[in-house]
């Protein structure tokens, strides 16, 4: 696998990255920074800005250098816009050589992208498929060939600081593209399910989209694509590597309930999934309502509770019981002060 730089990270060294991308005005430096920010608190590690106009690439600068994550700058059409872009400190440019247009632009391009160390990532999605792809193949095999058309172009002017990335709204279809393209280049892969949507939907179609293929180990950066504010796409992607193993994410365990519930199973839960939000840590933490499940459940997390009767609990820490049939609220307090104690000095990212 090629290693890329970007910035201060380094893909296909075997990580995978989160990347969001800010949906405010590129030119207004305050307010992309503010949300930048909020997306760094909330654990993105890279993210992309649209890059539209010349004064929107000059922006790049200033935006740069009030921010610590690698900055991306997504541009189109336009080859001079990409180069302002690099010249302004981008670490990394997402565009696509065949919409630049003559091979001397994309040349320009790469010139200026070799020169100040930057790479450029390169793909295609359903809108981009080539018309003579779709034809001869089937859709997956039409979008990954669009992509890797966009690879062959850099390659040609001597450029192989490359990602790529092919990206459909279509789980299957996503999936099925990005493995065919990751048999056929060397390059990292910026994984995603574009334009999922809204809600439970776009989140479990790129759950499975991204699940998927990062346990196939395909993925060197991914952007979970949900419409609103990006810091729910950071919220899921984190979400999705805990889960994987592939982040340390502290893993809550919480049971549904049912009519055996001896405790507000919900209301704890939801407390200690905010405490937990934003930290890094190999760690369990798990709520229990009762005696079926719950002893053997909070054995196995590193600080657990399970309801006994009447709002009396047990706490178990690293499986020895610490507390007996002390109220919710005491068990509560408890299991916030270990875990506030895991968090100090321990942030996202
Ligand atoms: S742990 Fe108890 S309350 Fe929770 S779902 Fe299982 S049986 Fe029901």
């Amino acid at each position: 696998m090629k290693k890329v730089r970007v910035g201060k990270l380094v893909l296909g060294n075997g990580r995978v990255y989160i990347q969001s991308m800010t949906n405010t005005d590129t030119a207004d430096v305050k307010t992309t920074v503010e949300q930048i920010y909020r997306l760094e608190a909330a654990g993105c590690e890279m993210v992309r800005v649209a890059v539209y106009d010349m004064e929107s690439a000059r922006k790049v600068k200033e935006i740069k250098s009030r921010i610590s994550i690698p900055l991306i700058a997504d541009v189109h059409f336009d080859h001079r816009v990409a180069m302002e872009a690099i010249i302004h400190g981008a670490d990394k440019i997402r565009l696509n050589p065949g919409n630049i247009g003559e091979k001397h632009r994309v040349e320009e391009i790469a010139r200026c992208a070799r020169d100040h160390g930057v790479p450029i990532r390169v793909g295609a999605n359903v809108g981009s498929i080539k018309r003579r792809y779709l034809d001869k193949y089937p859709r997956y095999v039409a979008l990954a060939e669009s992509a890797l058309d966009e690879v062959r172009i850099l390659e040609k002017v001597g450029f192989h600081e490359i990602v790529v990335s092919v990206k459909s709204s279509d789980v299957v279809e996503t999936v099925q593209a990005t493995r065919y393209v990751r048999k056929r280049v060397q390059y990292p892969l910026h994984i995603g399910l574009t334009e999922a949507g809204v809600g439970y939907q776009a989140i479990v179609k790129s759950s499975i989209a991204l699940g998927t293929l990062l346990m196939e180990g395909i993925g060197d950066t991914m952007r979970v694509s949900l419409t609103g504010d990006p810091v729910n796409e950071v919220k899921v992607a984190r979400a999705i590597l805990g889960s994987l193993g592939l982040k340390n994410v502290p893993q809550l365990i919480a049971c549904p309930t049912c009519a055996r519930v001896t405790i507000d199973v919900e209301k704890v839960a939801r407390l200690l999934e905010k405490e937990l939000m934003n930290i890094d840590g190999n760690f369990k933490v798990a709520v229990m309502g009762c005696v079926v499940n719950g002893p053997g459940e909070a054995a196995d997390a590193d600080i657990g509770m399970f309801g006994v009767k009447n709002d009396k609990v047990v706490v178990l820490e690293k499986g020895k019981p610490e507390k007996f049939f002390c109220s919710t609220d005491e068990a509560v307090e408890y299991l916030l002060e270990v875990i506030r104690k895991w968090k100090s000095g321990r942030k996202c990212g």
